[in-house]
């Protein structure tokens, strides 16, 4: 199945504009077009025209720019070679969810082959099942819009701009009467930073559960890749399982940790026809999709995607998963599903191997001691609660101390040791002073922490902004 090809970088793509966006401080989706441009401008709007016009700059070695047109641009080969120093590649209209790159096998093997050696061989899965959305679900951009029969909407997600105005216009045409609520599959700004527009406008209620609550009202207070900066109070907080109903539908919410750990899934279904479960960016045709080690993927049996997974498996007979980056509806089989557990089972000798601790999901998950809240604004002479955060990874319980560093003049107290129970998560407290003639500007606490045969110095930190 040569077109099964087609998703499987979509993602990965998309992590890669999620890691631009931090420097480029432009969020995936849409927004104001970038403004950086060298030398000469192309307009470019199919992979022929995208071809000609890299071909001319290579050889011309002058700074270019290349404007893409919204769409899809299948790469025919293994890699896509820049010669010419200074090229700016960027979507024409802004709307950087509307552009999408797609390489095919070749480009996964040529690179397999450089690491593995010329005879590397991928054996893939074959893509799930697709089928097209429901007419009762309406795509816009990376969110989802389930319409009730009288037109009342649920929404799932809320990231782009575009996403209210889309909204308005089928509220003018009469097809939308309202929103009344959302829901929130994770924290990613792609999938966040609208909400509070959206609840201004139509007082829609916010639905999610587990840590992901937290993280949409107080986004601050973490050091997780692509936060959003528009914190939203969660007007309905659920427990995982929770169960109700609206209008004709029956939802179903889980604590889903896939693609991030505070991530949710949403299932629906609809009085005597289909049901459908929101994955997030959890999983596509293509299988599981982790491929940021920020965004905590714990290897543990029952946590992260194995818990996915199991929950894959209680779905309702015939249940398609919807991701929003991804037209259509899909579905894996169970032998699909043994095939994802079974490769994440293979994962954890040969990262054990590879990495120098005692369990392999300390090297997986750079946030397994923290400073929380990470973020902290205070005046001179005032004080800060902070705790330190550990995620025992380790099958035996053990004894973690922390000695904190703070610049001259600055106090710390309590920090005293914590035991924690294998695979469970502690905290130990502490409190900052900060001298009443502290400048104002950043400050920052490190602490170094120390646990049974490890002394891991300035391990992790938290900012103190000291205002005046
Ligand atoms: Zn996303």
């Amino acid at each position: 199945m040569r077109h099964r090809t087609l998703a499987i970088l979509v993602l990965p793509i998309l992590g890669l504009l999620h890691a631009l966006s931090t420097c480029l401080a432009a969020a995936p989706g849409t927004g104001a077009p970038l403004p950086l441009t060298r030398g000469e401008v192309h307009h470019v709007a199919s992979m022929a025209e995208f071809k000609a016009a890299l071909e001319t700059a290579n050889r011309g070695k002058t700074a270019a720019t290349l404007l893409l047109a919204d769409g899809t641009y299948l790469l025919d080969g293994a890699t896509l070679e820049i010669q010419c120093p200074g090229l700016v590649i960027r979507s024409a209209s802004g709307n950087r969810d509307a552009v999408r790159w797609y390489f095919k096998d070749e480009h996964i093997l040529a690179k397999a082959r450089r690491v593995i050696g010329p005879d590397a061989r991928i054996d893939g899965m074959d893509m799930a099942e697709t089928r097209p959305l429901p007419d009762a679900i309406i795509p816009i951009a990376n969110s989802r819009l389930i319409l009730a029969a009288d037109r009342a909407g649920f929404l799932v997600d809320c990231g782009g701009m575009n996403i209210v105005a889309e909204l308005r216009k089928l509220r003018a045409a009469g097809r939308l009467t309202s929103i009344e609520h959302v829901f929130v599959t994770h924290y990613h700004d792609d999938h966040t930073d609208t909400l509070p527009a959206l609840v201004a406008e139509f007082g829609a209620k916010v639905h999610a559960c587990g840590s992901l609550v937290d993280l949409i009202e107080r986004p601050g207070d973490y050091r997780l890749p692509c936060l959003t900066q528009n914190p939203t109070a969660v007007t309905a907080k659920h427990r995982d399982g929770d169960r109700w109903r609206w209008k004709e539908y029956q939802f179903t919410i889980f604590d889903y940790p896939g693609q991030t750990l505070h991530h949710n899934a949403l299932l629906v279904e609809r009085d005597g026809a289909w049901s459908a479960c929101f994955v997030g960016d959890s999983f596509t045709p293509s299988g599981i999709d982790d491929y940021c080690l920020q965004n905590r993927n714990f290897l543990h049996e029952g946590q992260g995607y194995f818990r996915c997974l199991d929950q894959l498996e209680q779905l309702p007979a015939g249940c398609f998963l919807i991701n929003q980056h991804v037209e259509p509806a899909f579905r894996f089989s169970p032998a699909q599903i043994a095939q994802m557990r079974e490769t994440l089972r293979r994962r954890i000798p040969l990262l054990s191997e590879l990495l120098p601790f005692e369990d392999p999901n300390y090297g997986l998950d750079e946030s397994w001691a923290v400073l929380h809240p990470y973020w902290l604004t205070r005046r001179p002479g005032q004080s800060a609660p902070l705790a330190l955060r550990i995620t025992n990874h380790s099958l035996r319980e053990l004894t973690f101390q922390a000695t904190a560093r703070a610049p001259q003049g600055f106090h710390v107290t309590g920090a005293g040791p914590v035991r924690i129970a294998p695979r469970s998560a502690g905290a130990l407290t502490m409190t900052v002073e900060i001298p009443s003639n502290c400048l104002a500007g950043l400050h920052l606490v490190t602490v170094d922490i120390s646990r049974e045969g490890a002394e891991l110095r300035d391990w992790t930190e938290a900012v103190l902004d000291v205002i005046r």
